[in-house]
């Protein structure tokens, strides 16, 4: 099966979380099936090529779990963009609307070399409000952006519109 498929068949739809109204998509069993990971792992990494990018910046929390597989998968270093508070030098911080709330993103300012090529992750692009802040911060801290890849992309909500001129390359599309 291709990745777009894997991945359909191993989301699950949660209604009402976590705000009525709101149907998240659960993630957790595509993470939790071994092949199916390495599959989905396997196809990003034969999109953005490893030599298209120096190091993987993944996502707080489920943007990691992806990261550190594409990281591991080609020899690279992964570098965390974390919520507020969490890290512990000097950072760089950015805050964004969310699809349910507000929230502030912070990367170190010491995380990238001048120009390293970063292949930013994370699990799912919804209102791109996340995926902005974070292409920010990289860039910000001294970063090119190599990429920005997510597993699954909620089309509806036009995140990938509100990311322009930038580039999203999603798995599956709903
Ligand atoms: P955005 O900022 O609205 O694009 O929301 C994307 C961020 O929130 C990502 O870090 C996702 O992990 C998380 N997120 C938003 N909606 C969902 C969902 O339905 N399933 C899983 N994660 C989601």
């Amino acid at each position: 099966a291709r990745a777009s498929e894997l991945v359909a068949s191993r989301v699950l739809d949660v209604p009402d979380f976590p705000k009525p109204g709101i149907v998240f998509k659960d993630l957790m069993p595509l993470f939790a099936d071994g092949p199916v990971f390495r599959q989905v792992i396997d196809e990003i990494v034969a999109y953005h090529g490893p030599e298209s990018f120096d190091v993987v910046a993944g996502v707080e929390a489920r943007g990691f779990v992806v990261a550190a597989a594409i990281a591991y998968a080609t020899g690279k270093g992964v570098v965390p963009v974390r919520k507020a508070g969490k890290l512990p030098r000097k950072t760089h911080s950015a805050s964004y609307e969310l699809e349910y709330g507000e929230a502030t993103l912070e990367v170190h300012e010491d995380a990238f070399v001048a120009g390293q090529r970063v292949l930013v992750v994370d699990d799912v692009l919804a209102t791109g409000g996340t995926a902005g802040a974070a292409l920010e911060l990289v860039e910000r801290a001294g970063g090119t952006i190599a990429g920005f890849t997510v597993l699954m992309e909620l089309g509806f909500l036009d995140g990938r519109q509100r990311l322009a001129p930038r580039t999203v390359h999603a798995l599956l599309t709903v």
